[in-house]
């Protein structure tokens, strides 16, 4: 038996049924059986709303629950992490949504019986997260287009988002967006910014898998940072190129700085935020880094 196992026996999961398809709703099916087969005290619990949410936590934090196991996208674990952040009661992420940035970083997969046997070994990593005023930020947060296509994806969904929803508000985005002054700030450091749009977070791949930081890590104490520095459609072309090619670094419109404590602001403007994939607050935003403040189980 693995040293760590002896320590869960309560798991609560927690399943978000709007993210991911009808196939994922039956693995959740199956790893519940799975688990409850193992004779864990396992209870199973849908998600509605963010007040439900942490209602339902709350009152298993208080029967002692030992492990929460979240099915869902980035925005569903996001919410759950906010309210584990700093209590070292262990998370383990069932991806569920289209992207799944931390759990694709981690290696973690939606397949029951390797859910199951992260359980069974019970591997704790306890990472970093961002606390954005107020809210808890596990991969990536963005200010300027990312958040204005982020922004329209959700004013118009109307249920489960796929990857064509993204794309179809990208397309539109990109021929509509109006570039934005933005003043950065990071740690005692003041960034320059003309029109520029940026990124903040804390594992160095993006959507579509893109590397948008530089040595990016969970669990090193400090936030990335990537500005873009862009005024018009032509310069957003030429960024998009050095993406795809993955050869960000090589772009003169492209800096990567670190920082614990970063402030970003745009005067005059209701520049607004996404946050890991989720409509963000307007700004000013205020990012500061939690180090070590989630316990993961990871394989
Ligand atoms: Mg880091």
């Amino acid at each position: 038996m693995s040293p760590g196992l002896k320590n869960i026996k309560r798991i609560c999961l927690l399943d978000n049924p709007k993210s991911g398809t009808a196939t994922h709703a039956n693995r959740v099916k199956v790893l519940f059986h799975l688990i409850e087969d193992c004779e864990f005290c396992v209870t199973w619990e849908e998600l509605t709303s963010l007040e439900q949410t942490l209602t339902v936590m709350d009152a298993h934090i208080e029967s002692g629950c030992d492990l929460f196991v979240v099915s869902g996208g980035d925005g569903t674990v996001r919410s759950v992490a906010h309210h584990l952040t700093g209590r070292r009661i262990p998370l383990l992420i069932f991806p569920a949504g289209n992207e799944n940035l931390l759990a694709t970083e981690l290696g973690l997969q939606a397949r029951p019986s390797e859910a199951l046997k992260v359980i069974q070994q019970a591997r704790y990593k306890d990472i970093d997260v961002a606390h954005i005023n107020g809210l808890t930020c596990i991969a990536v947060a963005g200010v300027g287009i990312d958040a204005a296509i982020v922004h329209l994806v959700h004013r118009r969904r109307k249920g489960h988002i796929n990857k064509l929803n993204y794309v179809w508000a990208a397309i539109q985005t990109l021929f509509t967006y109006r570039h934005t002054k933005i003043d950065i700030r990071i740690d005692d450091r003041k960034i320059d910014c003309e029109k520029a749009f940026a990124l903040v977070g804390n594992i160095p791949r993006y959507g579509g898998g893109f590397n948008v930081f530089k040595d990016a890590a969970y669990d090193d104490g400090f936030l990335d940072i990537t500005v873009f520095r862009c005024s018009n459609f032509l310069q957003l072309t030429s960024l998009f190129i050095f993406l795809v090619c993955g050869k960000l670094e090589k772009s003169s419109r492209v800096e990567f700085y670190k920082g614990k404590n970063i402030v970003m602001s745009s005067p005059g403007s209701t520049l607004r935020s996404q946050v890991d994939g989720d409509p963000g607050p307007s700004l000013p935003l205020n990012i500061q880094v939690v180090p070590a403040g989630l316990r993961l189980l990871v394989p």
